[in-house]
């Protein structure tokens, strides 16, 4: 993982912080020079000749240098997308040399981007902090930026995080922009990622974040229906999830159920029949209707607000029963005949659990 593996460490002379040149001549580029060399690009290149000029009588010269690294290991098609650090002159710590500012606006960057290109530069930058050129596009939202990048190769299933633990996939979920999702998975990136104890899939990211344009459009694209979601996850978010309101995710557990997730599996949660015409009509439509135990246990609110919703409470407590005999007498509906039969069980309960007749 680490790349900076092979790098010199040495002091750069110019702003004295810790040095990764990597030169082979033991030149020492200070980020400076990258961020000043493109600032006054900025004012030649519309002019061919001047903006040649220019390239010739700096450290980027040829194709071969145009990659160089500066002192802090980056690249100038790095630095045109990142920009510099916005307290460049005070504190040196690696803490306080985290938020940086964009040069320029985002039209500006492609134009330069484009000409970096033009003359043999790499789309990807390298692995500094794990925040390559495509990570920090896609996290300032400049999506026709992304887009160049992607179509000049840059890679979006990078399987390296960046200093906040995202992928390229990863952020433009964060940024409920289904947009650059639709994009990331037309050039290759993966709509699943990778599953570990700390880290949320993007379909599980967008569920807990509620952002259901990204969600719908995973689905439709093809991501697995699975959340997987840890039980400490559900506790703290809980509430939110299940709520009646526009925040709540009963939508999106019926998109999820629609393009074939297994509910059960996903929420605990139990198809069950209703009757919306009383049990006479046998006309029973079925519903979801959360395991009572599970998110009882989680907040009482939450079985109010969404299991009683549409059934009143005395239906609900007869799935329980049912669901208790069958589970306890495992030839289910014979056992319960058999109950009957032997006059161990009232017979108005029987037809009561079988929705056979009201009570
Ligand atoms: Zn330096």
């Amino acid at each position: 993982m680490n790349q900076k593996t092979g790098l010199k460490r040495t002091k750069c002379t110019i702003c004295s912080g810790l040095s990764l040149n990597a030169n082979e001549n033991g030149e020492n580029f200070c980020e400076k020079y990258f961020l000043n060399f493109l600032i006054d690009l900025r004012e030649k290149f519309h002019d061919p000749s001047q903006t040649e000029e220019y390239f010739q009588n700096s450290a980027f010269d040829d194709d071969d240098h145009i990659n160089q690294i500066s002192c802090t290991g980056l690249t100038l098609m790095h630095v045109n997308v990142l920009g510099g650090r916005e307290d460049s002159n005070g504190d040196q710590s690696e803490q306080g040399n985290l938020a940086f500012m964009p040069l320029y606006e985002e039209n500006i960057a492609m134009e330069i981007c484009q000409l970096l290109l033009k003359r043999g530069a790499s789309p990807h930058g390298n692995s500094i902090y794990e925040m390559r050129p495509l990570h920090i596009a896609i996290r300032r939202q400049w999506t026709r930026m992304t887009r160049l990048l992607l179509e000049a190769g840059a890679n979006p299933s990078l399987p390296e995080k960046d200093m906040y633990a995202s992928r390229p996939m990863d952020i433009a979920v964060v940024n409920d922009d289904p947009e650059t999702v639709e994009l990331l998975h037309t050039f290759g990136a993966s709509l699943n990622g990778v599953k570990s104890m700390f880290y949320l899939t993007p379909l599980a990211e967008a569920f807990m974040r509620g952002y259901y344009d990204v969600f719908k459009v995973l689905l439709e694209r093809g991501a697995k229906p699975v959340l997987d979601l840890h039980w400490n996850t559900f506790r703290s978010f809980g509430k939110q999830l299940f709520d009646v309101g526009t925040k709540g995710r009963q939508r999106f557990v019926q998109l999820m159920y629609d393009h074939g997730a297994d509910i059960e599996t996903e929420f605990r949660l139990r198809t069950i029949r209703i009757e919306p015409n009383g049990i006479t009509d046998f006309e029973p439509r079925y519903a979801f209707c959360c395991d009572p135990i599970y998110i009882g246990d989680l907040d009482s609110a939450i079985f109010i607000k969404w299991m009683c919703k549409c059934r009143s409470l005395k239906e609900l407590c007869r799935l329980t029963i049912r669901r208790y005999l069958f589970k306890t007498f495992k030839n289910g509906f014979k056992c319960l005949l058999d109950l009957k039969q032997q006059c161990s069980l009232n017979d108005r309960l029987y037809r009561y659990i079988m929705f056979r007749n009201s009570i």
